[in-house]
């Protein structure tokens, strides 16, 4: 309102995801008119730096879409004027109170509400919301914290993570990001499913054989293993993303779009779903490659990786729902670094057609036959549902053919980036794409023990090439459970 201003502090201000991710999405917000009226945007760090080299860090990386390319230059300019940078330390509550007094300057009197954007190593998480609590709080408007991953890994580290945030901050000044839940078609999963007959009331073991979510790189870790190395794939894709959107993709109709009803459903789905144990995951690395004259680097020869790492780069699980609506459905994941494509993608395999006429048509592989619903995240974003169809002409064969929404092709805009639906659902203080302990609780406790053991028993990983198509263990544990992977070059 009138009355009231939003001062937006991103605190790592001179790191990547912040030059990469986060000023851009807050230009594409303020370019949208989605930001209030009177809004400032301060960059914190160690790093020393003017307002003005700010600025110019930040000019770098600020684009207009394609759409949008009016008065792109003036925008930027207006844009970067809200824009100042304040140099400190994460642990000094003196530092933030320099900071409170820039943002008082800045708020001129008017409600003031803040938000902080935790973009630092979370080894310093802690101490930076104990020292913006206390000393750089909204005096008499709202304070809230968005927080990136990782939180914690494993069940103990995440819970002590919690605690330790609680003693500063309420749960409902705690917004915990998971971009994956920004993304454009993980937000339409609901529409899809809640608004359209024809799929909700297939939405059970009756007519879904499996599904499986999908996620890969072609890339490795090029010289940035340091971090990764602490984690491995499960809990830096799996644990998180691909089970968030498993958890949307099965949760039962929530009361309401309200925040607390979908997190409330989600958090059932999680809390139904079995530990996994050492029998429902394979892991891989990667390893060097030659091909065609060209060397592909493997996972140890990163050199911030330790040459003995055992860290996976690559898992498929088995997961299974033990409610009503998914008993016996196996749920598969799977994530890689360095394979042969990047992309994210969730599939839906449906069941064979009880007495189908055409059987003969398919000859032996009925699998080849199912109808398959592939809601592909990124890139390319498309939804499209393969039916078997006949090959126009005088004889009587069948092919797959897709029922295809590419979103290129049906909608002309271009696509936000997650960060700018997270971050204005934070400033407007919408809780629904964000995770609320409970259900990092849940999600952790489904993952923990089979990671302890995977580390505890030194599990070796199967190597694969780099560029490739994964370890061949994820075949034979998706043919365990009666699965075929689906594949995008399949598809097309
Ligand atoms: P980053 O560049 O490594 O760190 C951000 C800033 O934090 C640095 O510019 C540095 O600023 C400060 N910093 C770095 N290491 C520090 C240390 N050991 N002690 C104190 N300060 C330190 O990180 P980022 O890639 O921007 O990512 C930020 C956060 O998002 C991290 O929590 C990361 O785990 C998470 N995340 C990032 C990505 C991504 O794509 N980059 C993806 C998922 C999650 P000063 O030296 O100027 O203080």
């Amino acid at each position: 309102t009138e009355n009231s201003t939003v001062s937006i502090t991103i605190v790592g201000a001179s790191g990547d995801l912040a030059k990469k991710k986060i000023f851009p999405a807050l230009f594409a917000l303020y370019y949208e008119g989605c930001l209030p009226e009177h809004f400032s945007i301060f960059g914190y760090a160690r790093s020393k730096m003017t307002d003005a080299e700010l600025r110019v860090m930040v000019s770098r990386t600020l684009t207009c879409r394609i759409d949008k390319r009016e008065n792109c230059d003036e925008k930027m300019e207006q844009f970067l004027q809200r824009c100042f940078y304040h140099s400190g330390q994460y642990d000094s509550q003196e530092h933030f109170r320099d900071l409170d007094r820039k943002l008082k300057e800045h708020e001129a009197g008017r409600v003031s509400n803040r938000l902080f954007y935790l973009s630092i190593p979370p080894n310093i998480f802690v101490d930076a919301v104990k020292c913006a609590s206390v000393s750089a709080s909204a005096a008499n408007g709202w304070t809230r914290v968005i927080v990136e991953k990782p939180f914690g890994r494993d069940s103990e580290s995440s819970a002590a993570l919690t605690k330790s945030l609680k003693q500063y901050l309420d749960e409902d000044q705690i917004f915990r990001i998971d971009h994956y839940l920004g993304k454009e078609l993980v937000e339409n999963l609901s529409v899809l499913r809640f608004s359209n007959l024809i799929f909700e009331p297939l939405w059970s073991r009756q007519y879904i054989r499996n599904v499986q979510f999908i996620f890969s790189e072609n890339f490795g870790t090029e010289g940035r293993g340091g971090y990764f190395d602490n984690y491995g794939i499960v809990r830096d894709i799996m644990q998180n993303h691909l089970l968030q959107i498993l958890a949307l993709f099965a949760m039962e109709t929530p009361v309401s779009l309200d925040a607390e009803d979908i997190r409330n459903e989600k958090v059932k789905v999680l809390r139904s779903m079995r530990t996994l144990t050492l029998d429902d995951i394979v892991i891989g690395q990667y390893k060097g490659d030659t091909r065609g004259g060209v060397t592909y680097p493997g996972y140890i020869d990163d050199n911030t990786v330790p040459k003995d790492s055992l860290t996976p780069t690559f898992a498929a699980a088995a997961l299974f729902i033990d409610n009503p609506r998914w008993d016996g459905v196996p749920f598969l994941m799977k994530a890689g670094k360095a394979l042969h494509k990047r992309g994210a993608e969730i599939r839906v395999q449906f069941r064979h057609v009880p007495g189908n006429l055409y059987k003969k048509t398919f000859g032996t592989d009925l699998d080849q036959a199912t109808n398959e619903l592939v809601i592909r995240v990124q890139p390319d974003e498309a939804i499209y549902l393969k039916i078997n169809n006949k090959v126009p002409g005088l004889g009587m064969r069948l092919d797959r053919s897709n029922l295809n929404l590419l979103y290129a092709a049906r909608y002309s805009k271009e696509i936000p980036d997650a960060y700018e639906r997270l971050l204005l659902d934070a400033i407007e203080g919408e809780r629904r794409l964000f995770i609320r302990s409970d259900e990092l609780d849940a999600a952790w406790s489904l993952f923990t023990p089979v990671l302890k053991e995977i580390e505890e028993k030194k599990v070796t990983p199967e190597y694969y090439p780099y560029g490739s198509r994964g370890p061949v263990i994820a075949h034979y544990l998706a043919a365990r459970h009666k699965v075929r992977w689906g594949d995008i070059i399949e598809d097309e």
